[in-house]
């Protein structure tokens, strides 16, 4: 068993972070701006976002290097930077996170393998390459996030776990179906993401992003009734995204996400933290709920 698995084994739940990509923004980051290529170019915001989780009491904070794989690189011309760009997030983090964990963010390719956009050997070397940059850089963990297509997730899975020594998560992004149903985007149901890639080597499973916390309660009771023991985390979006005086918006405020933790604990969740639209403040009073238990 791993460093982060090892802490939550006997019963203790975890914080993770909260989210990067509209903290990004908040920072500076542009539209059409490469966020992976801000490890290098501006390391001094990414870091203050990495520190401002570890302050808001996180026990493990994320990397900049969702989009870190050659194919979404390679749309900014910065294929052949994959490995520098990955190693240089999982510094950041590393730096920040002191002795708390580093979970190294990895995110979907874009690339489809259903419509032959890509084989299953070009997929599984990309994932190899983002995965030991993250290792070179300190990561703890690799965090496989925002799947949606089960065949992707597995040949991430794979890759992290032939190439690095890590621990490996990975969590899917679910929605809700006129009937009741949890699906992903590809038409994965939660049981289904467990059968797979449970055998697979995921040592981690579990949803984020999504359309708030409430419909985590229910995915985390379907992964929880197909495996009773492997590990989950959870991170949600701060609500339904919505557009309101040209920007986006997040509704979920802190104190109306943390009301629902203990359900979600309750449900069998070991790992909590947010996706896009949360921030530093919903973290802390998340770690407070958490505390108070
Ligand atoms: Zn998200």
């Amino acid at each position: 068993m791993g460093k982060i698995l090892d802490k939550i084994s006997n019963g203790k739940v975890l914080v993770s972070d909260g989210a990067w990509g509209t903290f990004l923004q908040k920072k500076g980051l542009k539209t059409g701006e490469c966020p992976e290529e801000w490890n290098l170019s501006h390391p001094d915001k990414v870091l203050d976002i990495a520190k401002s989780y570890i302050e808001a009491g996180a026990d493990m904070i994320e990397t900049n290097s969702f989009g870190g794989t050659c194919f979404k690189l390679e749309k900014y011309g910065l294929a052949d930077k994959t490995f520098e760009l990955n190693k240089a997030a999982a510094e950041i983090s590393r730096k920040a996170a002191g002795e708390k964990f580093v979970l190294g963010s990895v995110g979907p390719t874009g690339k489809i393998l259903m419509m032959g956009d890509v084989t299953e050997d070009e997929l599984y070397e990309a994932f190899k390459v983002q995965a030991k940059g993250l290792e070179a850089g300190g990561a703890d963990a690799i965090m496989i996030e925002t799947m949606s297509d089960l065949d992707e997730a597995r040949i991430a899975i794979r890759a992290a776990k032939e190439n690095t020594r890590l621990e490996v998560f990975c969590t899917m992004t679910f929605e809700k179906t006129v009937i009741g149903e949890f699906r992903s985007m590809m038409g994965v149901s939660p049981a289904d993401m467990v059968q797979t890639l449970v055998d697979a080597g995921a040592d981690l499973l579990g949803a984020n992003c999504g359309n708030g916390i409430a419909g985590m309660v229910g995915i985390v009771k379907e992964i929880r009734k197909t495996d009773s023991a492997i590990p989950i985390l959870v991170h949600a979006n701060a609500g339904m995204p919505i557009y309101r005086d040209g920007e986006t918006v997040f509704p979920e405020q802190p104190a109306e996400m943390a009301k629902l933790i203990p359900e979600i604990v309750a449900a069998g969740a070991n790992i909590i933290g947010g996706c896009c639209g949360t921030t530093p403040e919903h973290i802390a009073k998340i770690r407070q709920v958490i505390d108070d238990k």
